[in-house]
């Protein structure tokens, strides 16, 4: 472990065969390497706001000031969070400083939804998803053209939740999930669409290590419910119930169910702490996907950029992100304010709690800054 400006790096085990390690040492510090302090349990927060800044395209529109032009002043948020968002990665990127207080941000969070307010953990799930809502509405001034004059389901689904008003988050991490329910007697379907900015998987019971695949296949392989009113049969039948994935986003952002109500003590929730098994590259989404999907011409294979990590356990727990630099192109362990390498055999583990992946290309980020 060496220290620079007082940021930790941990030496590469092999010199490495890129210009990386030579080039970050005399920097001090970082462009994207700038840590986080903890304000009270804000660990949170931090693990979330580090996989963002190493979002290339999202930390593009922030330093280039690109955002401005797209801000919303009429919703809940009045355009407030994408704008401290925006001033926080601009910050982490600057490379000035090893470490700083995202105290701006916290404050505005914890002005709009107020478990974010105190000094108690929260879930770093809720907090991306409700953050990508807000940050969403925030920029949500798109305007979509009408193309067509008939739309399929999928798309007016689509359009009943953007109300024709699209955003920059909207394309870049949101999707669509197709249910599909099947009556078993008359094989009548129906079928109704979500948007989605994140996938929350189940993890298989009673095994202790397992492959992101078999998460994915638990989650897409359909399931059998009783008492579904069939319009067709005009009563109670069995159906299965099957999702798809009807759109696919550029960044997939996948959560893993870790924590789960203990029905056989009190309901207490309680986490899972399986080791599961993920790809950094080629997680292939090719199976999981509806019909109309398939056909078109989006990649549906995807690399793993950021991990939100959870250690401990539900009562006492601490995060932190894995993420792989779009600039140094290599991954980085951030611990609240210490930020340091990580090798790559290291990036899985079964800390691992919701995974970014993408298929956009590894841009490098920030040419345009003033640095
Ligand atoms: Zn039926």
């Amino acid at each position: 472990m060496v220290s620079v400006a007082g940021v930790k790096f941990q030496r590469p085990t092999a010199l490495p065969t890129c210009r990386i390690y030579s080039s970050l040492f005399p920097l001090r510090r970082g462009k994207g390497l700038t840590g986080l302090k903890n304000l009270g349990n804000t660990c949170y927060m931090n693990s979330i706001l580090q996989c963002l800044s190493n979002t290339p395209q999202l930390t593009e529109y922030c330093i280039s000031d690109q955002y401005k032009n797209y801000i919303s002043r009429s919703n809940k948020t009045n355009g407030q969070v994408i704008e401290e968002v925006a001033a926080l990665i601009k910050v982490l990127w600057n490379g000035q400083y090893k470490c700083v207080a995202s105290r701006d941000l916290r404050y505005v969070v914890g002005q709009y939804q107020r478990i974010f307010r105190g000094v108690d953990q929260q879930d770093s799930h809720e907090f991306l998803t409700i953050l990508m809502d807000w940050l969403h509405s925030d920029l949500q001034t798109l305007d979509v053209p009408r193309i067509r004059e008939t739309i399929g389901a999928a798309e007016k689904a689509w359009l009943d939740f953007t109300k024709a008003k699209e955003s920059m988050i909207l394309h870049l991490f949101y999707g669509q999930m197709k249910s599909t329910v099947k009556c078993v007697a008359c094989h009548k379907e129906s079928a109704t669409y979500e948007c989605f900015s994140n996938l929350s998987l189940e993890l298989p019971p009673n095994a202790n290590e397992c492959q992101l695949s078999q998460c994915m296949d638990m989650y897409f392989s359909g399931e059998r419910i009783h008492g579904w009113n069939c319009p067709n049969c005009k009563t109670k039948r069995d159906a299965i119930k099957k999702l798809d994935i009807s759109k696919l986003p550029p960044v997939l952002v996948v959560h893993l169910k870790r924590f789960y109500a203990d029905t056989s003590n009190t309901g207490a929730y309680v986490k899972k702490q399986n080791y599961l098994n993920f790809p950094l590259q080629n997680l292939a989404m090719n199976p999981y996907i509806a019909r109309a999907e398939s056909r078109a011409g989006t990649p549906k294979t995807y690399q793993l950029y950021a991990v939100s990590n959870h250690y401990g356990s539900m009562e006492g727990g601490h995060y932190t992100a894995f993420c792989k630099s779009a600039h140094y192109r290599r991954w980085f362990k951030f611990d609240d304010q210490v930020v340091s390498y990580l090798e790559t055999p290291n990036v899985v583990s079964s800390a691992a709690y919701i995974l970014f992946y993408t298929w956009l290309p590894p841009a490098a980020p920030v040419n345009s800054v003033g640095l």
